[in-house]
C-alpha cells in the first residue's frame, strides 16, 4: 500500500470512528434491539468502533424472530414509530419477508448512497433513467428511481409493460440509462432479436443491474454489453443493509461504499474474522470465498450492525487500479451463501454455472435441478436453444464446459421453444430438492 493510500485509509477509518460513535450513542439509548443485544454482550455503554470485533452479529434470523415477538414492526427502532414514513418489505426468498422502516432522514442516506452508484456508474443529470420494473414493496427500485430524480436526471417509470413495450419506450424516448436485474436485460436482449429491434444501434450507454449475482459474471457482463451496445456496471445492496456496492469501472469489481458501511469478511462456517486477499488475481483463488458483514453508519432509525448479508465473495484490500481507496469485491457478489451446494466434493454455486452456460452460448434459457441428499447433491439441466441454433451442438458445449470448469460431468436435457419460465426479476432458475427421508 502506497503513502497516500494508507493515509487516505487512516482519514477514511477516522470518519467511520466518529459516525459509528454518533450512531451507536442514539442506538444504545434508545434501540430495544441493539441495546438488549449490545448489553448481553457485557456492553453497559455505547460500544466505539474498536469495539466492534465484541459486538454480536446480527442475522436474518435474529431480524426475524423480533418481528415475530414484537409484531409487527419488531423492536429495531430507534426513534418513536410517529417518526417513520416509509414502510418496504424484503422478497422473502429465505423465509418470512421482514419489514423495514425509515425516517426521513434515513430514506435520504439510502438515496445519497445511491447517488454515490451514479456517479461510480458515470451517470449524470443529463441522462434518461430507465427503470425496467413494476414498484412493487421491494425498496431497491424505489431508491434508485428517486435517487436518479435528485440526480437531476428524466426518470422514466417502466412498471406494467410488456418487455415489447419496454423496448419501444426506451427507443421512443430516447433512455440513455438501463436499470434492471441482469437476468431481465438477458430477456430484453433475446425479445429484440426477435423483434428486430437494434439495441446496439439505441441511445442507451449503460446499464446498472442489481437484485442477483450476475452482472459480475464475466460471460454475463460480455453478452450484455455485446447487445445493448454499452458498458454494464454491477450494483448490490439489500433492504436491510442499504445500497453497499459501487461499481469500479476498471475491473470487474464491485466496491464496498465505506464511507457509508464497514465492512467485515468471515469464514462462513465458522464465522472467524479473514484479512481481505492482498490485490488478487483473477485466475489466482476461484475458491477462495467468504461472507460479507456489514454495518451502517447513516440510517440511525433501523440500522444493522455486523450484520451477516449471506453475501459470499472475495473481499481484496485497498489498491484498486481505479484509484478508489475502498476495498473491494473481484467478480462481485458470486453467491448467497443459502445457495451453495457441494456435487461430488466440488464447491458449486449458481453463478458459476450461470457463467459456463452463457459461455456456450445459444442457450436461450435453463433450468437446473439440484437434489440434495445429506452431504452430496446431484445437479442435472435443461436448456433451450435459441432459434436457429442446432440444440445437439450447444448440448454438448455446455456438458464440454461443465467438464472442463468444474470437473463435473452433468446431464443436460433439451427442452423445446418457450418451454421453461422467463423471469421479470430475480431469476430462479434453481430448484433445490430436498429428500423427504434420507437417502444414501
Ligand atoms: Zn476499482
Amino acid at each position: 500500500m502506497t503513502d497516500r493510500l494508507a493515509r487516505r485509509r487512516q482519514r477514511l477509518r477516522a470518519r467511520q470512528a466518529d459516525r459509528f460513535a454518533r450512531m451507536a450513542d442514539q442506538v444504545h439509548v434508545h434501540n430495544p434491539f441493539y441495546r438488549s443485544k449490545w448489553r448481553a454482550a457485557g456492553f453497559d455503554s455505547p460500544p466505539t468502533l474498536d469495539d466492534l470485533g465484541g459486538l454480536p452479529y446480527t442475522t436474518k434470523e435474529d431480524l426475524a424472530a423480533d418481528q415475530e415477538a414484537n409484531a409487527p414492526w419488531g423492536s429495531n427502532l430507534t426513534f418513536p414509530f410517529d417518526a417513520y414514513v416509509r414502510v418496504h418489505r424484503t422478497s422473502g426468498t429465505t423465509g418470512r419477508p421482514l419489514r423495514w422502516l425509515d425516517t426521513p432522514a434515513s430514506w435520504q442516506w439510502f438515496l445519497d448512497c445511491w447517488l454515490a452508484v451514479y456517479e461510480g456508474a458515470g451517470v449524470t443529470p443529463a441522462d434518461r433513467v430507465f427503470a425496467a420494473f413494476g414498484f412493487g414493496p421491494f425498496i431497491g427500485f424505489w431508491t434508485a428511481f428517486e435517487a436518479a430524480q435528485q440526480l437531476g436526471c428524466l426518470v422514466q417509470p417502466g412498471g406494467h409493460l410488456s418487455t415489447e413495450q419496454r423496448l419501444h419506450m426506451m427507443q421512443d424516448d430516447g433512455s440513455t440509462v438501463l436499470l434492471s436485474t441482469p437476468t431481465y436485460a438477458l430477456r430484453m436482449l433475446e425479445s429484440a432479436r426477435r423483434l428486430g429491434i437494434d439495441l446496439a444501434g439505441g441511445d442507451v450507454e449503460r446499464t446498472i443491474h442489481a437484485g442477483e449475482p450476475g452482472a459480475g459474471v464475466p460471460a454475463v457482463k460480455q453478452r450484455l454489453a455485446a447487445g445493448f451496445g454499452v458498458e454494464v456496471f454491477d450494483h448490490a445492496g439489500a433492504t436491510e443493509v442499504g445500497a453497499w456496492g459501487i461499481p469500479c469501472g476498471v475491473g470487474e469489481h464491485l466496491h464496498v461504499l465505506e464511507d457509508e458501511f464497514i465492512v467485515e469478511w468471515i469464514d462462513r462456517e465458522t464465522g472467524a474474522a479473514r484479512e481481505p486477499l492482498e490485490a488478487v488475481a483473477r485466475e489466482a483463488g476461484g475458491d477462495d470465498l467468504g461472507e460479507l458483514v456489514l454495518t451502517n453508519l447513516g440510517r440511525i432509525g433501523s440500522p444493522v450492525v455486523r450484520y451477516r448479508t449471506g453475501d459470499v465473495a472475495r473481499l481484496c484490500a485497498a489498491g484498486c487500479p481505479c484509484g478508489r481507496p475502498t476495498v473491494y469485491l473481484d467478480g462481485g457478489v458470486i453467491a448467497r451463501a443459502d445457495d451453495m451446494f457441494i456435487v461430488r466434493g466440488v464447491n458449486v454455486y449458481p453463478s458459476a454455472i450461470d457463467a459456463l452456460i452463457r459461455e456456450a452460448g445459444g442457450v436461450a434459457e435453463y433450468r437446473a435441478t439440484v437434489r440434495r441428499r445429506s452431504q452430496m447433491a446431484e445437479v442435472e439441466v435443461e436448456i433451450e436453444p435459441e432459434s436457429g441454433q442446432d440444440a445437439g451442438s450447444v448440448r454438448n458445449r455446455v456438458q464440454d464446459l461443465f467438464e472442463e470448469r468444474l470437473s463435473l460431468r452433468v446431464p443436460v436435457r433439451i427442452a423445446g421453444s418457450g418451454a421453461l419460465p422467463r423471469f421479470e426479476l430475480k431469476a430462479d432458475r434453481f430448484r433445490f430438492e430436498e429428500p423427504s427421508s434420507p437417502v444414501d
